[in-house]
């Protein structure tokens, strides 16, 4: 799935989105991601399969240790 600028918009503030690199956490694991981030309230998107694809890939990784 392609996600360009278009389409995405700042539900609070009906911006468009822009790209940007967005460092999170989750369970002990840093990842740095581009991730669409409004310019006026920084809030930063990620899209459900994005984080759900993450959160797994983690919970991967934890399980092959
Ligand atoms: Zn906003």
């Amino acid at each position: 799935m392609e996600q360009e600028l278009s389409g995405w918009m700042c539900r609070k503030c009906g911006k468009p989105l822009v790209k940007e690199k967005v460092v999170f956490d989750y369970l002990g694991h840093t990842f740095s991601e581009a991730l669409l981030r409004c310019p006026v309230c920084g809030r930063a998107l990620i899209p459900g399969d994005l984080a759900e694809g993450k959160m797994a890939e983690v919970e991967t990784m934890l399980e092959d240790k």
